[in-house]
């Protein structure tokens, strides 16, 4: 396969604007916040995927990279960076005779978030040279974790993550606000909402912008997907060649990051039979593919709670990934799982001797219900069950043991700075920061 000079991306709210990979990166979002779309959907033939298939994690990753970023990074850099954002496993394991899960929860958040997130990283700080970068963020919890971990120690970036203070749980606010060093956490006085509107009020404040080099690094950024793409392969080159034959892999889905990026995966050539859209209650995209209408509810809080969203911000590009490969979008299986199935499907798996948590349970339980003979079936893990650890134990009656990630940092001390609501105090904070 040929790279391309530069890797091109255009908006999917508006073709004309396109933009390289670095400009994707930096940027997130074009213009009336559409979504960036390779121009290029690269494909490898049958014997470079077998000798993709045949390398080990980092070094398959990174082909996979540049076959979509061209010359624009060249190779080995890119190398480096996936050298230093993959340091932690994505093993395949059984659960039963044909189903198997594809375990993402291994990194230092303990979420697939962890793989998306670091590559974001890397990228961002390759693609920013030797200029500064300020990356401003709000939490709930989790992502500000992620973010964390993944800008940690990174030269030339400072991350500031605000939170509502007192409004997450203890072991979160350890997992994120211990670090120190270039990660700055700041508990404010005030709702998630709150947070979210100063982080809104700082990117308005051009001064600021420009003083600071202010990034979102948001949760559509391109460079997330193309680190998911990743695992998909990791996951087939961990399977027999007669589990390889019939592919069927079932993803827990929210905003349908990773289900675009397991779609791009067969894309490029990897042999999946069919994928399942596995919802909560939250159930658009399932309704949308049974009658053909488009009609978001209200979010409802469910049990599987990072998948709780109503309008998924990915939709539109495996709208765009179906029409550019002529796929027809009725050969996507899917479904929805109450959280009294989710609840009972938890327990099956115990009994099978695994013990899941919610996101993953609800992958689990779709694919079994649809798997067909002859077929092999994954499902994602996207979270480790101690994430959950409060309804994991409520549901299985059991206790679970902190990872040990986790348990090194509950006895650590917040580092967390403390400002009340409102934008001047944060401002002053921002223009103070050591450079
Ligand atoms: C984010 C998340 C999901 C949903 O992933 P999307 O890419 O948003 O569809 C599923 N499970 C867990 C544990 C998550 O954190």
């Amino acid at each position: 396969m040929e790279n391309s000079d530069t890797m091109k991306l255009y908006n999917l709210k508006d073709h004309n604007e396109q933009v390289n990979f670095a400009q994707a990166v930096r940027q997130g979002l074009g213009k009336q916040q559409g979504l960036f779309f390779p121009a290029d959907l690269p494909a490898f033939d049958s014997s470079e995927i077998d000798e993709l298939l045949a390398m080990d994690f980092v070094s398959r990753s990174a082909r996979i990279l540049s076959a979509y970023i061209g010359e624009e990074i060249a190779a080995t850099d890119v190398a480096k960076r996936v050298a230093n954002a993959f340091q932690f496993p994505a093993p395949v394991v059984p659960v039963e005779k044909d189903i198997g899960t594809l375990e993402l929860f291994h990194g230092p958040t303990l979420a697939f978030k962890d793989f998306g997130g670091r590559i974001m990283a890397q990228m961002l700080t390759q693609v920013a040279g030797d200029t500064p970068v300020t990356i401003l963020t709000a939490t709930s919890g989790d992502t500000g974790a992620a973010v964390a971990h993944a800008f940690y120690g990174l030269k030339n970036v400072r991350v500031v993550i605000l939170y509502p203070n007192g409004k997450i749980s203890p072991l979160q606010e350890k997992l994120f606000c211990t670090l120190g060093g270039n990660i700055h956490t700041v508990a404010i006085d005030g709702d998630f909402d709150a947070c979210q509107a100063l982080v809104k009020q700082a990117f308005d404040d051009e001064e600021l912008k420009v003083a600071l080099g202010l990034n979102s690094a948001n949760s559509i950024n391109i460079s997330r997907l193309l680190a998911q793409i990743c695992y998909y392969f990791e996951a087939v080159a961990q399977l027999t060649p007669a589990q390889r034959e019939q592919l069927v892999i079932s993803v827990p889905s929210g905003n349908f990051g990773d289900l675009t990026a397991g779609l791009l995966a067969k894309s490029m050539g990897l042999p999946i039979k069919r994928f399942i859209a596995a919802t909560n209650a939250n159930d658009t995209v399932p309704r949308y593919l049974d009658e053909g209408k488009w009609l978001p509810n209200k979010t409802v809080a469910t049990l599987s709670n990072a998948m709780d969203v109503s309008q998924p911000n990915n939709w539109p590009r495996i709208e765009e990934l179906y029409r550019r490969k002529e796929w027809s979008l009725k050969s996507l299986g899917h479904g929805a799982v109450s959280d009294e199935t989710t609840r009972e499907t938890m327990r099956e798996m115990a009994k099978l001797g695994y013990t899941s948590e919610p996101h993953g349970a609800i992958a689990y339980r779709l694919l079994r219900d649809e798997l067909q003979e002859g077929e092999y079936g994954l499902f994602l893990g996207t979270a480790h069950p101690a994430k959950f650890k409060e309804s994991v134990e409520e549901i299985l009656g059991t206790t679970l043991a902190l990872p040990q990630a986790l348990a090194e940092r509950a006895d650590l001390p917040l580092l967390s700075h403390n400002l009340p609501d409102g934008f001047a105090p944060l401002r002053a904070f921002l223009m103070a920061l050591p450079k």
